[in-house]
């Protein structure tokens, strides 16, 4: 199996970025009943063995990760990615980041940013990431499930983004810039512009 030998910070973050494929593709402006099938699946699959796959590396694991990562593949393609994958992709391109790396240190703050434009969708990430949202309003589950992925990023020992020494916040005004002209900025499901990647930048670096 082809994932068997990846080392786990490796498995980890790319991880990480087919769940950000799955998550953009489902709570995007583009996204259709048939993305969204396979959004849930592979958000489902991810849910279920991420953490397994990492720490355990068990083949049933390991195979669940090989399989949400092509559907995600699958859903995004057919629907976008959106406003995580424009920063992530600035921030990979200047600094040298891993692409996974970057999104898992953008998605949980640009998530929380997103609720109010896909409060439901968010609500119906979390349960297929298997959280437990009995009793909770949509709005509580959307971001009880946005919490469970940043801890999820901690437990996978994935690097903060304050923690990488190259990244100087004055660079932020040009990233933001530059995540503000790729494509999916459109359909992020809230609308965001160079002053709000900005402070988005801020936010999840821990100055703002
Ligand atoms: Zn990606």
């Amino acid at each position: 199996m082809v994932l068997k030998g990846l080392p786990a910070p490796l498995l980890a973050s790319t991880g990480i970025d087919a769940l950000t494929h799955a998550v953009e593709a489902y709570t995007c402006t583009a996204a259709s009943p048939i993305t969204d099938a396979l959004a849930i699946k592979a958000i489902s699959l991810i849910g279920k063995s991420l953490k397994i796959a990492v720490q355990e590396h068990t083949d049933d694991a390991v195979c669940d990760m090989m399989s949400a990562s092509v559907i995600a593949g699958m859903a995004f393609g057919n629907s976008n990615v959106a406003a995580v994958h424009c920063m992530a992709e600035a921030l990979g391109g200047f600094y040298d980041i891993p692409h996974g790396v970057a999104n898992a240190m953008l998605l949980p703050v640009v998530s929380r940013y997103n609720v109010p434009g896909a409060t439901k969708k968010y609500a119906e990430v979390a349960q297929a990431l298997g959280v437990d949202i009995t009793g909770l309003t949509e709005e509580e589950a959307a971001y009880k499930g946005i919490d469970y992925i940043e801890t999820l990023c901690e437990e996978l020992n994935i690097p903060k983004f304050s923690s990488v020494e190259k990244v100087n916040p004055k660079d932020f005004d040009f990233l933001a810039e530059a995540a503000e002209f790729k494509g999916p900025t459109k359909v992020n499901p809230v609308p965001v512009d160079k002053a709000k990647y900005i402070e988005l930048f801020e936010e999840a670096y821990g100055i703002k």
